[in-house]
């Protein structure tokens, strides 16, 4: 069940306050508040999904394919597809997820 408070569910209601990097009709994208790596970017889609397998199987095309294509924007506009970069995606509790609204990590070294 998704829960409508959890934090990013707040930035997407612009009630707390993100630094965006990227933001299309289906898809938002912003700098984690505690990064783990030099460039550390979040990109989230805009519906309520919780899960990677809710987004793949309740998403539509467009949405999904929206989503990929706003991550390799992300990844070459700071030019990390040079230097290298490591996308993750944490599911569940078992899997280290903390917000439960679906979203993929961007970590690269080069800012
Ligand atoms: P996960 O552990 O995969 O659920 O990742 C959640 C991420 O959200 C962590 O890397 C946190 O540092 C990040 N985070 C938590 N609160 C905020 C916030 N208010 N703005 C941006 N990133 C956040």
């Amino acid at each position: 069940m998704y829960n409508p408070n959890n934090i990013f569910a707040r930035i997407l209601r612009n009630e707390i306050p993100a630094k965006k990097v990227e933001e299309t009709t289906h898809t938002l994208a912003f700098h984690d508040a505690f990064p783990k790596a030099p460039v550390h970017i979040l990109v989230i889609p805009k519906k309520p999904y919780v899960t990677f397998h809710d987004f793949v199987s309740m998403a539509d095309a467009e949405e999904i394919l929206d989503f990929y294509k706003t991550v390799d924007a992300i990844v070459r506009s700071h030019d990390l597809h040079h230097t290298g970069y490591k996308l993750q995606i944490n599911t569940g509790e078992g899997g280290g997820q903390e917000v439960p609204h679906f979203h993929l990590h961007i970590m690269g070294s080069h800012r």
